[in-house]
């Protein structure tokens, strides 16, 4: 049975047919199919030394403990899991006295997190409906200022209940290595179907980010988002402007940053959700193909570079995402008499201070971001010792990669690109020979700007 999960896992056939037509397998999602051990492929091998000490301590305290989540979810679909969460009945109190490597966390959702150098094992309490009287409220327990109703305890199958998709409401026990099933999560799995639990505009409204869950878990497992799943998402997609956002940047992190970015682009894009996220771009997307192009071509880049284990930053990512915008601006301000780099500088700064109504961009992204842009002015600018300096500057390589896609987009006609590439291959005398063809060159864009200086407009708010 083992192997035939596995199989089927693989080729949809007939091995697991005959658990799903057995008579546990229910539609009632109260009563869980139990899973043996031996009839599915989740193996202790899979899981860190770490979530495994968490789960046997919990346990031998007497208290019931579960892996939960994406863990078993990638598990089951033959993928390592990347990190681990717990479920159990123990309140973080009890967890936290449990561990000393632990510390609560989490003001809408409290919980412990429990850590083993690098690794952090993510522990939350069994969670039961907000309005349920059943459910233990905890909150005479918790430090002043939590939201409250956020942290009502309940028992597995509530918690269950309370999960996104099937696929995540999977439950592994420690005790005896079965996987609990409240939602028929198994089935959605072997099917590839994502598919919220319960009514899906409800659970939308609930919480918006699960459409841009559902798009991103769509995109790396490779899933089908399930009809009635899906159909809701086009017309609220604007609720999404009602989130922090904060919580809109981390998920935009691991929406673009977990290799998949250009097909989530897409989805997104498809269910009208980018514009929620990034509306001004969005915008320029419609006034210009090559904006649309640029941002494709960008996550094309970084999903390579993931593929291939290569370091990437969110800067270049959201500076491609937010170039047509600037650009767009800028050349309105310098229309108006403003010289290229104060223009870009301004440009920069209002349309970031649009983008922080949407996502917050943390300043260890939003500086470097700034300077990919500023560089875009700098670039055609080389004579004299500036080449040199601009090629000195610690984000050159990120600007000089924008510049690539601007002319691969067709933003700009190519030429500049091909005389940096030069540049960076050439020894002194073949950057020497470059220098002097910008400098009799007029066709190649020197700094001639210069001389139509003028003193800056005050910026338009
Ligand atoms: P991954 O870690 O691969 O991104 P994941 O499914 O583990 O995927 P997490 O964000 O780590 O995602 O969340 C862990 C689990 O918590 C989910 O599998 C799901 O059961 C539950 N969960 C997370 N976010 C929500 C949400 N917005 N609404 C309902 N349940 C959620
Ligand atoms: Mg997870």
């Amino acid at each position: 049975m083992f192997k035939g999960f596995t199989r089927f896992l693989h080729s949809p056939g007939e091995q697991l047919k005959p658990l799903l037509d057995s008579p546990e397998s229910t539609t009632d999602a109260l009563s869980p199919r139990i899973i043996p051990r031996s009839e599915h492929p989740v193996s202790r091998q899979q899981m860190s030394d770490a979530a495994l000490k968490v789960l046997y301590r919990l346990n031998s305290a007497g208290f019931d403990a579960y892996l939960v989540g994406g863990c078993i979810r990638d598990a089951l679909l033959g993928k390592m899991p990347k990190d681990f969460d717990v479920a159990t009945n123990a309140t973080p109190e009890q967890v936290r006295d449990l561990f000393r490597n632990s510390r609560m966390i989490g003001r809408r959702f409290r919980i412990v997190h429990v850590r083993f150098g690098r690794e952090v094992i993510e522990v939350t309490t069994f969670r039961g409906q907000p309005q349920d009287e059943h459910g233990d409220h905890i909150a005479q327990q918790s430090d002043a200022g939590l939201l409250l109703r956020d942290n009502v305890w309940g028992n597995i199958e509530e918690d269950a209940l309370r999960r996104d998709f099937t696929v995540n409401a999977l439950y592994y026990n420690i005790a005896d290595f079965t996987i609990h099933d409240f939602a028929n999560g198994a089935r959605d799995i072997e099917s590839r179907t994502l598919r919220l639990i319960g009514d899906p505009a409800t659970r939308y409204r609930e919480d918006p980010v699960r459409m841009l869950r559902a798009v991103r878990f769509a995109a790396k497992l490779d899933f089908t988002i399930e009809p009635n799943t899906e159909a809701p998402m086009y017309e609220l997609a604007p609720l999404l402007l009602q989130i922090p956002p904060a919580r809109l940047f981390d998920e935009v992190l691991k929406l673009f940053m977990s290799g998949n970015g250009l097909i989530t682009f897409r989805l997104l894009s498809h269910y009208n959700l980018f514009g929620m996220l990034f509306p001004e771009a969005e915008e320029a997307m419609a006034d210009a193909a090559w904006a649309e192009e640029l941002i494709e071509q960008a996550l094309t880049n970084t999903d390579k570079r993931i593929a291939e284990d290569r370091p990437v930053t969110p800067a270049f990512l959201l500076a491609a995402f937010l170039w047509a915008p600037v650009a767009h601006r800028q050349a309105e301000l310098e229309r108006d008499g403003m010289p290229a780099i104060p223009a870009l500088q301004t440009a920069a700064q209002e349309v970031v201070a649009r983008q922080l109504q949407h996502t917050s961009i943390p300043k260890r992204f939003g500086m470097p971001m700034r300077d990919i842009w500023e560089l875009q002015a700098r670039l055609p600018m080389r004579r004299g010792k500036r080449a040199f300096q601009t090629r000195e500057h610690p984000r050159f390589r990120a600007a000089y990669d924008l510049l690539l896609l601007r002319e691969q987009a067709g933003e700009i006609p190519r030429g500049l690109g091909d005389w940096w590439t030069a540049f960076q291959q050439g020894d002194e005398h073949e950057q020497l020979r470059l220098l002097q063809k910008v400098g009799s060159d007029p066709a190649s864009q020197g700094d001639r700007r210069r001389k139509k200086r003028r003193k800056p407009r005050k910026a338009e708010q």
